[in-house]
This record gives structure tokens, C-alpha cells and sequence, in this order.
């Protein structure tokens, strides 16, 4: 059968005819998705079939009785006029059907009149339920009202809705807003249209996989996709999905964002996170490592990763080979020929040079037209467009400069500069400290050379003067021996005095001589036990101690590291003056130990004399005395002896004294070094 033109309609309920009645009509053309409604000639529905109920979303008791003009739109002609008489028995055409739900909807509809079997007139109207692609098209189809259309168009997300062919159905204006492209042009268009090339194939692939298997490779709910822009460039998106049935088919329903602002904040944190972990990294390595050229190879690198860049350099403005060209330190992502021009400081402007004169950093995104550089159009020649230089260290002084070089035109953020900024402070100090060290090392070498002039010196006039002096003194012994009965009392006093002179210089000297052979003529430190030192030391004082009557104790002395014959002297001397300046009471020493820190404080306590707390300094320099000879027989180089072997061994010697109340003097020796144990059996 025909559906829009029934060979036997018939409105009657009565079943009495052949044909089917029609509402056993109305089932079938419902069974073949054909939405059907009875009128009379006027337009009075009289009857409809479930098909044509739910096209219209009114309840049947609704239809029945009701006005047929009543469920078009207001613009549409009566029906009556439609099928005016005999000469248009039907007509096909669309009409707006207003539904039970408020909603509007197109439909394409078939109205025909025929007679009944009884003669009276009926119309019947045939709706296609389908839509046409034209209708499809129409955003009218796909939207549930006023509501979600003015939601629809407020909206600052894009909503797209597409078919299972991926053709666009439906767009919002955000759409446009996002993507560049006006709904109107969409529409009818492939999705594809707003996938980036590079993914189109990847997208209808896995659309068809989801059709024919239901799998889902991406989150629904929410997956980050890029767009293609009208313009030509990619745009992130933020994309939620869905699908729907509508009238036997399926669509993709798509809302999505875009989400430049929180990709790009998204970027900009995660440089900031690798540039200062890149200072952290740089500031600890600095301080770790005495090797500066290894330093500023790692920051170029570093500085070249963190900032995504083609080319980094230090340039030195200092140790240039020649006054008119800066020094490649350190170049990372480029050769000497792409720096060539950089480092002629006499042609224009280059952007080291720029950086220089400016005294500040210097932000280039492009050196063919920004002058301030004209003298770095060179490096263009070698594909870098964009840079930037920093002056390394103090801007009134700086030793050098850091650039950066990109090959796009790049405009630098300021947290790009604050990060150069801080690498260059940081390489600013390395470079500061291996000039000051290299001073530091050069002065260390000039002393050592002047100590060691000085020692030859002391040791030759020393050595030298030994024999003079010994002819004056035996001279002065033979005149003594000779001519002894000859020399009235003045002569053999002046006989007397010369020959104590000569032996107080002899003293002097053979000290000297001691002095200046301290390092050079020392035994090498190994672990020597003090208390065996100090028990020599008292053997030896054995009849300055008994003849003074000194009272001496001493704590258990530990194990340290030094030559033994040295530090028995610095004992011996300190135990010897402790006694000679003693004063007039019985001397009483006392010799100590306690551990401080690393090192081993060693002391001998006196209730003596006492010194006087100017003084406390120069007891230590050679021939520096506080008494006269008379008062206290001496040279006045005991201390300076100890004070040299103390430092020898690595430790310190002072005094803490008071005039009157005794005196302390401490030195410390480091620990006794455990030897190594043999573990071999
Ligand atoms: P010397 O004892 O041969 O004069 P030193 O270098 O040993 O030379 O001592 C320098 C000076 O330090 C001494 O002349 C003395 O004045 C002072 N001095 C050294 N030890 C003591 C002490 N224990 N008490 C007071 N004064 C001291």
C-alpha cells in the first residue's frame, strides 16, 4: 500500500468493509514509521495514529476534536485552502507543526482528500517522521527548545553536534569565538574541518572503531585535544562528550574550551620550575667546584635546555687573546664562525657589546631591525634572529657577558630575563673567585720564594758568621791564656766582657741557625707519644729542676702527629722558662692536655712572673726579650723557635698571663694519624 494514497481510508470503526479500517490503517503506517492523522473537510482532526501522537507530543484525547490550523503556525494558510475542491485532491509540502511540548518542528507532510464509502469527506495528512538533511541541517532539529538555544548561544564554550559521518549538524556562535569558524560554514561541513591534519585520520578511525565495537580510546568526560583554527594554527581545547539517539539515529554532541590561557600559564610554570632548578643546580655546583671553566661549560648548557633556546655564550671581556676581541669561554648550540662577529669589539654594536655599554640586560627579538645591535647582524647570516645579554657580574665592572641566541623571533619573557639575571650573578662569583685565587696563588708562590730567600739567607749568615766568631773567640781565649799576667784589672774585665759577648753571639747565632732550618732541615710528622717526649725533656732539666727546687706535674700526654726532636724542644723551652721565670717562690709547673675539636691542646701552667698584656705578641718574634740579661739569661729565641714548629706542625701557640699571677702557654698538634690496617692474613 501506498502511503499517501490510501486505496480504501476509511474512518468508520465499523469493520464491516474489506479493507482495513482506519485505525488497523493508522497501525500499519505506524509499523512503517509513517506518522498519519484524519480530518474532516474543515480540518477537525478526527482521528490519529500512535506515530503521528508521538510526532506531536499531544495526548490522542488532546488531538481528537482539535483544529488542525491550531497545531501549525500562525503564518501557515488553512487547511481548507489547501485542498480547496475536487481539482486538489492532495499536496505535499512542509509545515510548522507547534508540539505538545511548546516546541516548534518542521515537518513534511502529504494532505489528500478522499471520499468515504458513506460520501462524506475526509482529509488525511501523511507525515514523514524522518528528517530531511536539509531539515537536519536546521538548528531548530537539534535543539530542545528556547532554553537550549539561549543557553546554546550564551555560552563561552563551543558546542558542536555531528552525525555518525562526522558531519557537522549543528554549531553555537562560541564555536567561532574558539575556532574562527561562523556556524553557517560549519554546518553541513565535516568535522574534520576543525581537527588539525595531523589527527584527522587518527579521528575517524577511532569513530569508526567506537561505531562498529563500542570501544573508547579517550576519556569522555574529559580528554585535551587540539583544534584547528580558521586561521591556520592549532588551539588547545578542553573537550567533554556525549551522544544521543534522535529518531533512529545517533549523534556526538561536543562541548569544549579553549584552554590557551591554561596551557600557556601551564608553560610558563613549568619553564620557571626548570629555570630554577637549573640556578639551584648552578649555585650548589659553583660553590662545590674549584674547576670554573667545567662551571661555565655546564651553565651553558644548563641555560641553553632550561630556556629552550639554539644558542648560548659566555663571552670574557677581560682575558680577550687580543685588546680588540672578546673571548669565547664557554659557546654552547654554535660554532666560533657563528660568533665571529660577536667577539670584534671594534666594529658596530654587537650584542655583547651592546650589553656592556648598557649595563644592563639587553632583550633582542630581532637583529636585523632592532638598532641597538646593528654590529650582531652577523649571527642572522647563521639562521639566530632573537637574543638577549646579560652583563656578568657588578654593572660598573662587568668581566663578561652571557647571551643567548634564538632562531625564531622570541619575545623574551621577564622571567626569562630574571633567570639569565641570576645565572650570571651566580657564574659572576665563580669567575670573581678564580681571579682572586689565582692572586691568592700567585702571592702564595712569590712568599714561598721570598721564605725561601730568606731561609738561605739566615742560614748562610748564620753559618758564615760561626767562623769569624769562633777566630775572635779563641783569640780572645789565647790572649786571655797568654797574656794573663800582663792585663791589670780593667784589662782582663774588658778581656772578660769580650769573651761573654762573643758567646752570647754564638748563642744568638747557633739560634738562628736552628730558626731558619725549622722546615727545612724537620723530620717528617709521624705519631709521637708526648708523654715519652716530656719525660726526655724532664731527664735533661733534671739539674735546672733540682737546683730550683720546681715542683713539676703533669696529665697523661696523648699521641699526636709531629717529629719528635722538634717538639721536645718547644717542651724543653717552655718548661725552662716556665722555671727561670718563676719569681721568687718555689716554681710550680703543671703540663696539660685536653682534646678541642679536631686538634689537641697541649699547656704548661706557671705561677710565675706573670707578662704583661701588651706584651703577650712580641715574646714570640726572634730576640725579643723582656728582661735584661742580668735579670734573666737568655737569647730570645725560645718562643720564636716554638712558634715556627707549632706552625710547622699545623697548630697554633699563644699566652694567657697576667703580671703577677702565673702564665699559660698553649699550642695545638693534631691527633696521632691511625695507620692503616693490613687486612691480609
Ligand atoms: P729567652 O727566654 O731566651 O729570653 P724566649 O723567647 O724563650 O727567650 O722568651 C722571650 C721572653 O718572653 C723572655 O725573655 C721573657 O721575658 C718572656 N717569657 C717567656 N716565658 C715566660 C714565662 N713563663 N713567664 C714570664 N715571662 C716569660
Amino acid at each position: 500500500m501506498e502511503p499517501g494514497s490510501p486505496s480504501s481510508p476509511s474512518a468508520g470503526r465499523t469493520g464491516q468493509n474489506d479493507g482495513p479500517s482506519s485505525h488497523e490503517l493508522g497501525s500499519l503506517l505506524t509499523a512503517a514509521g509513517v506518522a498519519s492523522v484524519w480530518m474532516e473537510p474543515d480540518g477537525t482532526v478526527v482521528d490519529a495514529n500512535d506515530a503521528f501522537v508521538s510526532v506531536t507530543r499531544y495526548d490522542r484525547s488532546e488531538l481528537l476534536g482539535t483544529a488542525f490550523s491550531t497545531l501549525v503556525g500562525d503564518d501557515c494558510p488553512a487547511i481548507e485552502s489547501l485542498i480547496a475542491d475536487d481539482a486538489t485532491r492532495k499536496v505535499s509540502t512542509t509545515l510548522p507543526i507547534r508540539t505538545g511540548a511548546e516546541t516548534s518542528r518542521s515537518v513534511e507532510i502529504h494532505l489528500e482528500r478522499f471520499e468515504t464509502e458513506n460520501g462524506s469527506a475526509r482529509i488525511v495528512g501523511l507525515v514523514n517522521r524522518r528528517a530531511t538533511p536539509t531539515e537536519s541541517a536546521s538548528s531548530s532539529e537539534f535543539t530542545y527548545g528556547r532554553t537550549f538555544q539561549a543557553l546554546a548561544d550564551a555560552l563561552a564554550d563551543g558546542i558542536i553536534v555531528l552525525d555518525t559521518n562526522s558531519d557537522i549538524q549543528y554549531a553555537n556562535p562560541a564555536v567561532e569565538r574558539i575556532l574562527g569558524y561562523p556556524p553557517d560554514e560549519l554546518v553541513g561541513s565535516s568535522k574534520v574541518t576543525i581537527i588539525p591534519p595531523r589527527l584527522r585520520q587518527t579521528h575517524l578511525d577511532a569513530l569508526q572503531r567506537y561505531l562498529e565495537t563500542g570501544e573508547r580510546k579517550i576519556n569522555w568526560t574529559y580528554v585535551e585535544l587540539p583544534g584547528q583554527h580558521e586561521a591556520g594554527h592549532e588551539v588547545p581545547l578542553g573537550v567533554s562528550l556525549n551522544e544521543f539517539w534522535y529518531d533512529d539515529d545517533r549523534y556526538f554532541v561536543g562541548l569544549f574550551r579553549d584552554i590557551s590561557p591554561r596551557k600557556e600559564a601551564e608553560r610558563t610554570l613549568t619553564a620557571k620550575v626548570a629555570q630554577l632548578e637549573s640556578i639551584a643546580y648552578l649555585g650548589r655546583h659553583a660553590l662545590e667546584t674549584r674547576d670554573t671553566d667545567a662551571l661555565l661549560e655546564n651553565a651553558t648548557e644548563l641555560i641553553a635546555a632550561a630556556l629552550d633556546i639554539e644558542c648560548c655564550a659566555i663571552y670574557d671581556s677581560e682575558t680577550g687573546g687580543t685588546d680588540d676581541a672578546f673571548q669565547v669561554r664557554s659557546r654552547v648550540g654554535c660554532d666560533d664562525a657563528t660568533l665571529e662577529t660577536e667577539i670584534q669589539r671594534s666594529s658596530a654594536d654587537s650584542l655583547p657589546e651592546a650589553t656592556l655599554a648598557a649595563r644592563e640586560p639587553i632583550a633582542v627579538e630581532s637583529f636585523e631591525t632592532d638598532t641597538r645591535v646593528p654590529g650582531s647582524t652577523g649571527v642572522t647570516d647563521h639562521g639566530l634572529t632573537s637574543g638577549v645579554g646579560v652583563p656578568i657580574g657588578p654593572t660598573t665592572d662587568s668581566p663578561g657577558v652571557l647571551a643567548v641566541y634564538s632562531a625564531g623571533e622570541r619575545e623574551f619573557a621577564d622571567h626569562d630575563i630574571d633567570f639569565l639575571e641570576s645565572a650570571a650573578t651566580i657564574l659572576a662569583t665563580a669567575i670573581e673567585r678564580q681571579a682572586y685565587e689565582r692572586r691568592l696563588n700567585d702571592t702564595v708562590a712569590e712568599l714561598e720564594v721570598s721564605n725561601e730567600r730568606l731561609e738561605q739567607f739566615a742560614y748562610a749568615a748564620s753559618h758564615d758568621l760561626q767562623e769569624p766568631l769562633r777566630m775572635v773567640s779563641s783569640y780572645l781565649q789565647l790572649i786571655e791564656s797568654r797574656y794573663a799576667d800582663d792585663l791589670d784589672a780593667d784589662g782582663e774585665e774588658f778581656i772578660e766582657f769580650a769573651v761573654d759577648g762573643a758567646e752570647r753571639m754564638r748563642d744568638m747565632i747557633d739560634g738562628l741557625l736552628e730558626y731558619s732550618r725549622v722546615d727545612s732541615k724537620g723530620a717528617p710528622l709521624e705519631p709521637v707519644d708526648l708523654d715519652v717526649v716530656l719525660e726526655d725533656v724532664l731527664t735533661d732539666l733534671q739539674v735546672m729542676i733540682d737546683q730550683s727546687d720546681a715542683e713539676i706535674t703533669a696529665a697523661s700526654l696523648p699521641e699526636v702527629q709531629g717529629d719528635a726532636g722538634q717538639l721536645r724542644q718547644v717542651f724543653q723551652n717552655l718548661l725552662s722558662n716556665a722555671i727561670e721565670y718563676s719569681g721568687d717562690g718555689q716554681p710550680r709547673v703543671h703540663i696539660d692536655a685536653e682534646r678541642t675539636g679536631s686538634m689537641w691542646r697541649l699547656s704548661v701552667h706557671d705561677e710565675g712572673i706573670g707578662i704583661d698584656a701588651e706584651e703577650t705578641s712580641q715574646i714570640f718574634q726572634v730576640f725579643q726579650r723582656l728582661h735584661s740579661r742580668t735579670e734573666h739569661d737568655g737569647t730570645g729565641i725560645g718562643l720564636a723557635l716554638c712558634q715556627r714548629i707549632v706552625e710547622r706542625h699545623g697548630g697554633e701557640i699563644w699566652v694567657d698571663s697576667q703580671p703577677g699571677a702565673g702564665s699559660t702557654f698553649s699550642f695545638t698538634l693534631q691527633p696521632a694519624e691511625t695507620p692503616q690496617r693490613n687486612h691480609c692474613v
